[in-house]
């Protein structure tokens, strides 16, 4: 077995500590990755404390993973050791259902085996993720990353930038399209970046408007503050396509109304709670409400190679595993510039 130091929480309100497993031995079709980095996404937090129900602990949370292949099995094709892999949300998937084959893994009709808090497809082993030293998967499921680029910098794309690379592609957005962000966290400011890259005329709708010149510099090309009624008025009925990245309870119904005739609003933030929606505020307007999670490898891979030819990367703050729980605290002030990234060297 491959000893892993991780750095866990072992109930929804103690501070995350120390935490020794094992992984397996890696198979033929399996990689080992010595784990640079990890980025911290609000779903960690989410989890660990239970927001989405209880959980079995201990949990090793962390889905956008990068580092170095160690070792690879006989049968492995994709990476040599010595690349450069990322993973992502998911780590396995049943392979033959109607989304695997699509290449949707992310919405198996078996359950994915998420990468952590979540079962292996042996039904049995729990998942642990990347806030770790080193992890074993199968080829399959790793994503190569580029040489040369800051990996501190990808991390955050294996979560934070698919999740919004992919409404952004599903719902057509490019040349012109008048997109509107809703939240300026790490999904958020991806967001931004991202329908920049695709040529979209990007609005970042925020409560903080200490982050205007941030939203600016990241590429967005107008703001507002959305709990502002002079802002809101200017803004709303505006866009063919907002991305709400929002993660606490918010008011879906309000926000719709910043959709033109015919636009989308894509909800990508998952708090419990979206209060009520009004009927008029969709058929009046012929306005759609969307959800979307994550994306499959195929696509996954296609963002890497995107961000990787736009110049795209996260701005991060990286810390050590050891301060996980100030930027939990820090995240839930929406104070994020704009993703945590944890050195993994510092379980090491
Ligand atoms: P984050 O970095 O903490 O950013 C969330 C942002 O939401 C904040 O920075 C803030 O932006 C805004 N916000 C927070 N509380 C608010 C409130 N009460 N009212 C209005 N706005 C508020 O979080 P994240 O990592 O980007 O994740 C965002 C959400 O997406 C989470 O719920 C997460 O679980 C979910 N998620 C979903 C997927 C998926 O596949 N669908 C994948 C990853 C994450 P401002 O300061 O600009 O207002
Ligand atoms: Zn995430
Ligand atoms: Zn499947």
């Amino acid at each position: 077995m491959i000893e892993t130091n991780g750095w866990a929480s072992y109930d929804a309100n103690s501070p995350l500590r120390a935490h020794g497993f094992q992984r397996r031995e890696p198979g033929e079709r399996d990689v080992l990755i010595e784990i640079t980095h990890c980025g911290i996404c609000h779903s960690d937090l989410h989890t660990v404390r239970g927001d989405w129900g209880p959980q079995s602990y201990p949990i090793v949370p962390g889905h956008e993973i990068v580092g170095r292949v160690a070792r690879v099995g006989a049968k492995v094709d994709k990476l040599v050791v010595g690349d450069l892999a990322g993973v992502g949300c998911f780590v396995d998937s049943c392979r033959t259902c109607e989304q695997c084959k699509r290449g949707e893994e992310q919405f198996c009709e078996a359950g994915s085996s998420f990468t952590y808090a979540s079962l292996e497809r042996d039904g049995v082993t729990r998942t642990q993720g990347g806030y770790s030293t080193r992890i074993v998967v199968d080829q399959d499921y790793a994503l190569k990353i580029a040489a040369g680029l800051p990996l501190d910098r990808v991390a955050p794309l294996l979560c934070a930038g698919i999740t919004t690379y992919s409404p952004l592609r599903k719902h057509h957005v490019g040349k012109g399209t008048r997109v509107g962000v809703l939240g300026l966290g790490g999904l958020g400011h991806m967001a931004v970046k991202l329908a920049a890259a695709m040529g979209a005329d990007v609005t970042l709708l925020s409560t903080t408007r200490a982050k205007k010149l941030d939203a600016e510099r990241l590429g967005a090309h107008d703001f507002a503050v959305h709990t502002d009624d002079a802002d809101w008025k200017r803004v709303r009925g505006r866009f063919d396509v907002v991305i709400d990245t929002v993660s606490a309870a918010h008011d879906l119904g309000r926000f719709v109304d910043l959709l033109a005739v015919d636009g989308t609003l894509v909800l990508v933030g998952a708090p419990d709670d979206l209060g009520k929606l009004g009927a008029f505020s969709l058929i009046g307007r012929r306005r759609s409400v969307a959800g979307s999670l994550i994306g499959g490898i195929r696509e996954t891979q296609e963002m890497l190679d995107f961000c990787a030819a736009n110049g795209v990367l996260a701005d991060v703050e990286t810390i050590a595993a050891q301060q996980v729980d100030a930027a939990y605290a820090r995240m839930l002030k929406s104070d994020v510039r704009y993703r945590f990234v944890i050195d993994c060297g510092s379980l090491r």
